[in-house]
């Protein structure tokens, strides 16, 4: 396949362009705004790998004549014991009713209080991530990968990270995702573990 130097990423997110160019060091991340492309497009899937087939299906419609491998992404965390409210849904945790989005130390003590008293096995968690790319219309690349975990009682000191971090104790590092740095973040998180498969098919 053509030697690829530049991928398009499906989000408007000055942040997510930072971290995939983190975990995709050999490639430009531009962004549709970089390339004077509006995109914005509503996440409805029931799963996250649906979600980011649809927000690359979306760009890739728009951005298919620039011949530029399109990427999404889409993750979340998952706590089983708090069905439905969670999941694909994460970012709109605390706000089902359409209420403004909470803020992530808000949602982080929402989720404390949530599983205060419960046992100690309804604090399992998962943090999924799935990342698609597409090549052509034919050549499509997708991964769904995972980072388990439990939620913790309280917040971790940590600067490390973002959104659920603090209250997320990552069972492969032994500690919270926010006391570790990002390149050690990227060891064990979802978005790591998803972006070091995609990497792998790209660059066979
Ligand atoms: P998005 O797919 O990046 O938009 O993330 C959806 C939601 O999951 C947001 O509320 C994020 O804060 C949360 N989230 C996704 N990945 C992580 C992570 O690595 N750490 C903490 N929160 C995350």
């Amino acid at each position: 396949m053509a030697q690829i130097r530049k991928i398009l990423l499906a989000s408007s997110n000055e942040h997510k362009r930072h971290e995939f160019s983190q975990l995709f060091s050999d490639y430009e991340i531009l962004l549709p705004s970089d390339l004077g492309l509006s995109f914005d497009c509503e996440e409805n899937g029931e799963t996250f790998l649906d979600n980011a087939l649809i927000k690359a299906n979306a760009l890739y419609d728009k951005a298919e004549s620039l011949g530029i491998p399109v990427m999404a992404d889409d993750s979340g965390l998952i706590v089983p014991a708090l069905p439905g409210l969670l999941g694909v849904r994460t970012a709109r945790f605390g706000s089902e009713d359409g209420s403004p989005l909470l803020s992530a130390h808000e949602k982080n003590q929402l989720l404390i209080r949530m599983l205060e008293g419960k046992p100690e096995q309804d604090r399992e968690a998962v943090f999924v991530c799935a990342i698609v790319m597409i090549l052509d219309r034919n050549r499509i690349y997708c991964a769904v990968e995972n980072a388990p975990g439990r939620i913790l009682h309280e917040e971790a000191k940590g600067t490390g990270g973002f959104g659920y971090d603090p209250v997320f104790h990552c069972n492969e590092a032994g500690c919270s995702m926010a006391l570790l740095p990002d390149g050690q973040k990227n060891l064990y998180s979802h978005r790591g573990k998803a972006a070091r498969s995609i990497l792998k098919l790209i660059k066979e």
